[in-house]
């Protein structure tokens, strides 16, 4: 009998043995195609160059803690994601994980007006159906009714404008591009009715994944935003924990919304799987408050910064760049996209084939035509998973949110190196 505790609890699940490249193989030989552990394999599951990577650096020093110490694959990989990164983000900060570079992002905002002496500025603004994570701050955050419920009574006050979901949410007859400004111009309502003075964060994934299922906002929506941000003094905080890393077709998702934010969260594919890392990305200007203020970011946890995972991810983002990964992964998106669509596309029950590069969305409905959910209690998201398991294809169906129209979907995130025949 075993003694770890699953998510699952009904479910028995099979033991992952071994990787190769686009495959997990279990116990028993079987190999399942990885289409979307949650979108962190974006190397696959044998990458040479990184499980080397871990290898030296547990060798060399596996921990330092960096309240007394930092170390060389940490200052190499804050270098290399600087050179690399939008607008004038200038600063990393290691932490384990999407929550924790989420929850961190929402603590900085706060220290950050605090240092400059709007200590009136605590109210942060996010999205219906988003998701930024599990700790109690960053389910705060997120706008996924269904995560969120049991937990309501402990969340902090947050508020959530609605989400830019053009498929289920935009109405026949507007155009593409004012539905985004509509949405957008959502966020200075809020901050109006909230009080300019008091507001002192948005956040927002760029392509929504979890909750939504790959869904990129509308051109101009992220462009208005940023606007109405720099009007109210507002940070921006983008959430790419899931759609950063190349996935896109860029190397960070809001490349393509042309807009940069003033703190940015990234994890999943940082570490490709191999190591757990995430990452809170900041301007000098948010990071020169603290650094000429109090000295002292009142935040932190003992792993940040921890030399094998910053060497781990150090290697998978040359392994990024150095290999042009996320055009790839924009190439092999578009095949993927054609394909889904000349197999789904006239499908009854498929609404909406959407997302950009390998980060994909079929979203699924009991009726095409009135893009009517399927009920929840039918559980078609968790019979999909189950088949396609049995298949041995590993995709990421999830329900809908039951807050809106949208129903259950399938995210498929293939890892970058995924060929055409598989
Ligand atoms: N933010 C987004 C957009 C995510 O998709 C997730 C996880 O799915 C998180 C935050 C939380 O990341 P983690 O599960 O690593 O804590």
């Amino acid at each position: 009998m075993s003694h770890v505790f699953p998510r699952h609890t009904k479910s028995e699940l099979p033991v992952a043995a071994g990787g190769d490249g686009a495959y997990l193989i279990d116990a028993d030989g079987k190999r399942y195609l990885d289409c979307g552990d949650a979108a962190v394999s974006c190397l696959g599951h044998s990458n040479p160059a990184v499980i080397r990577a871990v290898q030296q650096q547990v060798e060399q020093i596996a921990f330092a803690h960096t309240g007394f110490m930092t170390s060389e694959p940490a200052e190499a990989l804050a270098d290399l994601l600087i050179q690399h990164a939008p607008g004038d983000l200038d600063r990393v900060y290691f932490v384990s994980g999407g929550s924790e570079a989420t929850e961190a992002a929402i603590k900085l905002a706060r220290q950050y007006f605090l240092e400059i002496g709007q200590p009136e500025r605590r109210h942060v603004i996010a999205r219906k159906q988003s998701y930024h994570g599990n700790t109690l701050g960053a389910l705060s955050a997120g706008g996924n009714a269904w995560r969120r419920a049991q937990f309501a009574p402990m969340l902090i006050e947050m508020t959530h404008i609605s989400a830019c979901y053009e498929y289920a949410e935009k109405p026949e007859g507007e155009s593409s591009f004012d539905y985004g400004q509509r949405v957008a111009n959502e966020l200075e309502a809020e901050i109006l009715r909230l009080g300019p003075e008091t507001v002192m964060a948005f956040m927002a994934e760029p392509v929504v994944g979890a909750t939504l299922g790959a869904v990129p906002a509308v051109e101009g929506y992220f462009k208005r935003i940023r606007e109405i941000c720099d009007q109210y003094g507002v940070l921006l905080i983008l959430d790419e924990v899931m759609c950063g890393m190349g996935r896109t077709g860029h190397l960070f998702a809001c490349d393509h919304d042309g807009v940069a934010p003033d703190i940015l969260c990234i994890a999943k594919g940082l570490g490709a799987g191999y190591q757990p890392i995430g990452a809170m990305l900041c301007t000098d200007e948010i990071y020169g408050a603290i650094r000429d203020g109090s000295g002292f970011f009142q935040h932190g946890h003992t792993y940040i910064g921890h030399p094998v995972a910053t060497a781990a991810a150090l290697a998978v983002v040359r392994e990024l760049t150095e290999g042009d990964l996320p055009a790839r992964a924009g190439r092999m998106g578009s095949k993927l996209h054609s394909a889904l669509e000349a197999a789904f596309g006239q499908h009854p029950n498929v609404g909406d084939l959407r997302g950009r590069g390998l980060f994909r969305g079929v979203e699924l409905v009991a009726d095409r035509e009135t893009k009517t959910p399927f009920d929840p209690s039918l559980g078609i998201a968790g019979k999909i998973k189950k088949a396609a398991l049995a298949e041995g294809l590993i995709c990421y169906p999830m329900a809908g949110t039951r807050d809106g129209r949208n129903g259950d979907h399938i995210l498929l995130a293939p890892p970058f190196i995924i060929n055409d025949e598989q």
